[in-house]
C-alpha cells in the first residue's frame, strides 16, 4: 500500500479550509480523512474514524481545548468540517476516573460538551481518542491487518508482523471499557506508532496529520508483505461447470429471502440484490466455505450491514435451477431458524429487552456463481456486498497463514445489539414503497418519466426502459435513489427479455411493472393501410403482452405476487373519430389487462389501468394542441382544460394514478381515469 499523500494536495486543501475559516490542523485532519476513507482496504462505508486535538473559543468567546472527532456513522471518504463534531477535552479526559459509564450517560455527558449543541453525536470510539494524548490518531479495519489479527494467535502474529511499533489491546466492545483498556495498555507498553485492537483493527497516532496517516499505510504495508511472505500456495480451481446466468438465480434468492408482512395482507417484505462475481470470489467460494462462513464478521461493525453469517447455498449447478430453488427456500428457512434461536439465547443472556431485528441473510453466497449483498435499498445492498468481498478477501488471506477466528457469537451478539451501533443506521421511516422494484416502459417520455419519479420519490428502486436509452438515461440522472437506464425495444420480444433479465441481474427481480410506450397512428378504419393497423398493434397491443409476460415470469419465480399497471387511453372506451388505428390495439389492451387479472389473481398478482386523456406529451406535442385549439376556435389553454372539472390532466397527474393502484393492495382489474371528467369516456 502505496502513501496518497501529495503536498500540493495538502496545501490546496489548507488554502480551502483558510477561505472557509478552517484552521490548518483541521484541514489536514480532513485531508488525510479523506485519503484513509477513499481506500477500501482501509475502511468501507462509515467504518473507522479520525480524530484532532486543537483549541477553539467556545460560543462566549473562551479558548478551550478540544477534541475534533469523527461524527457516528460519518462516512470518512467525504467527510467535511461538520463532520467532525468538536467536545471539550478536559470534562472527557477526566470521565477515566470511572470504573464504568453507561452508553445513555457517556452519550449525555458528550453531548452537553458539544460547542456546537446542534453538531452530530460522536463516534462511539471517542473515548479511546480523548484518553490517547497525541495530536492526531487514526483508526482503520484496513483488510491486512484484520488477517493478521483474527486469528487464535494474533497476538503473537502482531509481534511478527509489527515488532514493539504497536501494542496489542484485548478484544472487548468498542466504547467506554474498550478506551480505558487502550489507554493501560499504551501506557504501559508505549508503543512507538500506535495499538491493534485485537478482532476489530489498528490505532496510528502521530504529532502531525502526516506522521498518523504515513504511520497507518507503512503499518499497513507490513501487514501486506507479512501475508505475502506466509501465504501457502493458493488451490487453483478448474474445471467447474458454466454457471447459470445471475438474471436465472436472483429472483429465486430474493424470493427466498422475502417475508409475509403480517401486519398488511397482501404485502411481503422484501429486499434488493446486489451481485458481485469475478474471479476472486468464484474461487474462494470453492474453498473451505461452509467452516468459515459460520466463522463470523471480520471486524464488530461489519454485523450491522451483513448480520454475523452469510447464507451459502449448494452449489449451483448448470440445468437443475428447479432443484435449487427449493434448496434455496430451505437453505434460507434453516437460515431463519438458526438466527431467531440465536436472538432467543442471547436476548436472554442478555436481560430479555431487545427486538429482534428482521431473521433474513444479508449476504448470499452462492459456489459456482458468486455472492449476493441483500438491503432494503439498492444502497444497503450494494454496502453488504462491498462488506462480503472484503469479507471473501480477509477470511482468504487469514487461512493462508493461519486460521480464521472472529469475536465470539456473544460478543457478535452485543455488537448487533447495542443501541449505537444501531444509530448508524439511523432513524428507519421507511417511505411507502421501500425495496419494491419497478420498471416503467416509455420512460423517456413524459408520462413515463413522471411515473419514474413519483414512483423512486415514493422509496421505490426503478427501472426506466424506452426504445432511447440516452433519453432514459438523462430522466435517470434528475432523479432520487438508484435508478437504472435499460434500452427495451418493447416491439422486439428479445430485446424485452434481456431488458427484464437486465432487471432482475440488478435489482434482483420484478415487483411493480409500468406499461407505458405507446404511439398514435390515425386512419378512416375501413381504408387503413393494414400495415398501420398491424403495426399500431406490434406497438400498443403486443408490446404491452410481451412486457407482461416477462415481467410475469421473474414475478412467479419470487413468489410474492406483483403488479401490471397498463396505460390504456381513453380511446379504449370512448373512440375519436379516424383514430382507429390507436383505439382498437388500446381497446384490447384493456380486455389484456382483465385477463391477466383474473388468471393470474391466485398467485397474487393484480392488473390495473389508467385511462388518461389530453396530456403534453410525445403523442400531443404543443404543435398538435395549437392546431387542434384552432380548428375548434378555442384558446390553447380552453382546449387543454375542456372537461368536467375545467382543469389541465398533467403527466404529473397520471403518475400519481399509477402509484394510487400500486399501494391499493386489494385492487385488481380496475380502471382508473385520469381527464378532469369526461362523460362519454366514463367507464359506465
Ligand atoms: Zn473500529
Amino acid at each position: 500500500m502505496k502513501s496518497r499523500w501529495d503536498e500540493a494536495d495538502a496545501i490546496e486543501a489548507v488554502a480551502r479550509g483558510a477561505e472557509a475559516g478552517i484552521a490548518r490542523d483541521l484541514a489536514l485532519r480532513i485531508y488525510t480523512t479523506q485519503l484513509l476513507g477513499s481506500d477500501p482496504k482501509l475502511v468501507l462505508h462509515g467504518g473507522g474514524n479520525t480524530s484532532l486535538k486543537t483549541r477553539t473559543r467556545d460560543p462566549l468567546g473562551k479558548e478551550v481545548e478540544v477534541l475534533r472527532i469523527k461524527a457516528s456513522g460519518a462516512d470518512m471518504a467525504t467527510i467535511e468540517a461538520e463532520g467532525l463534531p468538536a467536545v471539550r477535552l478536559a470534562p472527557l479526559r477526566d470521565l477515566r476516573a470511572l470504573e464504568a459509564v453507561t452508553d445513555e450517560k457517556l452519550l449525555s455527558i458528550e453531548r452537553a460538551n458539544l460547542i456546537d449543541p446542534a453538531a452530530p453525536n460522536p463516534s462511539v470510539e471517542v473515548m479511546l481518542h480523548a484518553f490517547l494524548p497525541h495530536t492526531f490518531i487514526d483508526h482503520t479495519h484496513a483488510s491486512a491487518v484484520l488477517s493478521i489479527i483474527d486469528q487464535p494467535d494474533g497476538e503473537k502474529k502482531c509481534g511478527d508482523a509489527f515488532g514493539g511499533r504497536l501494542a496489542f489491546v484485548p478484544y472487548l466492545m468498542p466504547g467506554f471499557g474498550l478506551a480505558k483498556k487502550a489507554i493501560e495498555v499504551f501506557e504501559r507498553a508505549q508503543p512507538s506508532d500506535g495499538l491493534i485492537l485485537s478482532k476489530h483493527g489498528i490505532v496510528t497516532f502521530g504529532e502531525s496529520a502526516r506522521e498518523a496517516y504515513e504511520r497507518m499505510i507503512a503499518l499497513v504495508s507490513l501487514a501486506e508483505d507479512f501475508i505475502a511472505r506466509r501465504s501457502k500456495a493458493r488451490v487453483v480451481v478448474t474445471g467447474w461447470r458454466e454457471p447459470e446466468p445471475v438474471a436465472a438465480v436472483a429472483p429465486i434468492v430474493r424470493g427466498a429471502c422475502s417475508q409475509k408482512d403480517e401486519t398488511v395482507e397482501g404485502a411481503w417484505r422484501q429486499l434488493v440484490l446486489d451481485f458481485r462475481g469475478g474471479a476472486t470470489v468464484l474461487s474462494a467460494l470453492q474453498s473451505d466455505l461452509l467452516r468459515l462462513s459460520e466463522g463470523g464478521v471480520v471486524t464488530p461493525d461489519h454485523t450491522i450491514r451483513t448480520k454475523n453469517w452469510p447464507l451459502v447455498l449448494p452449489h449451483l449447478d448448470a440445468g437443475e435451477l428447479e432443484d435449487f430453488a427449493q434448496a434455496t427456500r430451505e437453505a434460507v428457512r434453516a437460515f431463519v431458524a438458526h438466527y431467531r434461536d440465536y436472538f432467543l439465547r442471547h436476548n436472554k443472556r442478555t436481560g430479555g429487552g431487545k427486538q429482534e431485528l428482521d431473521p433474513l441473510p444479508r449476504v448470499v453466497l452462492v459456489p459456482g456463481l458468486g455472492a449476493f449483498g441483500l438491503g432494503r435499498s439498492k444502497r444497503d445492498a450494494a454496502i453488504a456486498a462491498d462488506i462480503a468481498e472484503e469479507w471473501i478477501a480477509v477470511v482468504g488471506d487469514a487461512e493462508r497463514i493461519g486460521r480464521f477466528e472472529s469475536i465470539s457469537e456473544a460478543d457478535m451478539f452485543d455488537c448487533e445489539y447495542w443501541p449505537l451501533e444501531q444509530a448508524k443506521l439511523g432513524a428507519r421511516k421507511e417511505p411507502p414503497l421501500a425495496s419494491q422494484i419497478v420498471a416503467v416502459t416509455g420512460a423517456a417520455g413524459a408520462i413515463g418519466a413522471a411515473t419514474a419519479k413519483a414512483f423512486a420519490a415514493a422509496g421505490a428502486e426503478v427501472a426506466l426502459l424506452d426504445v432511447n436509452l440516452a433519453a432514459a438515461r438523462e430522466q435517470a440522472k434528475a432523479m432520487a435513489g438508484s435508478p437504472v437506464a435499460i434500452a427495451c425495444d418493447v416491439t422486439n420480444s428479445d430485446s424485452v427479455g434481456a431488458a427484464f433479465e437486465q432487471i432482475a441481474g440488478h435489482f434482483g427481480g420484478v415487483d411493480i411493472v409500468v406499461s407505458n410506450a405507446g404511439a398514435a397512428w390515425q386512419g378512416r378504419i375501413g381504408e387503413v393501410d393494414e400495415d398501420i393497423l398491424r403495426k399500431s398493434f406490434e406497438l400498443n397491443f403486443y408490446g404491452h403482452q410481451r412486457v407482461a409476460q416477462a415481467a410475469i415470469k421473474v414475478m412467479r419465480v419470487q413468489g410474492t405476487g406483483g403488479c401490471l399497471l397498463f396505460n390504456v387511453s381513453k380511446q379504449a372506451v370512448n373512440p375519436g373519430p379516424n383514430f382507429g388505428p390507436y383505439g382498437i390495439p388500446k381497446a384490447a389492451l384493456l380486455a389484456l389487462m382483465r385477463q391477466y387479472a383474473l388468471d393470474y389473481g391466485a398467485e397474487g398478482i393484480r392488473a390495473n389501468a389508467v385511462n388518461a386523456d389530453r396530456i403534453r406529451s410525445g403523442l400531443l406535442t404543443e404543435e398538435m394542441i395549437a392546431s387542434r385549439a384552432k380548428a375548434r376556435g378555442l384558446s390553447e389553454k380552453d382546449y387543454m382544460s375542456g372537461n368536467l372539472l375545467g382543469r389541465e390532466v398533467t403527466a404529473e397527474d397520471v403518475a400519481q394514478a399509477f402509484l394510487h393502484q400500486a399501494l391499493a393492495l386489494k385492487t385488481t382489474a380496475d380502471v382508473t381515469t385520469v381527464d378532469g371528467g369526461n362523460i362519454a369516456a366514463a367507464m359506465r
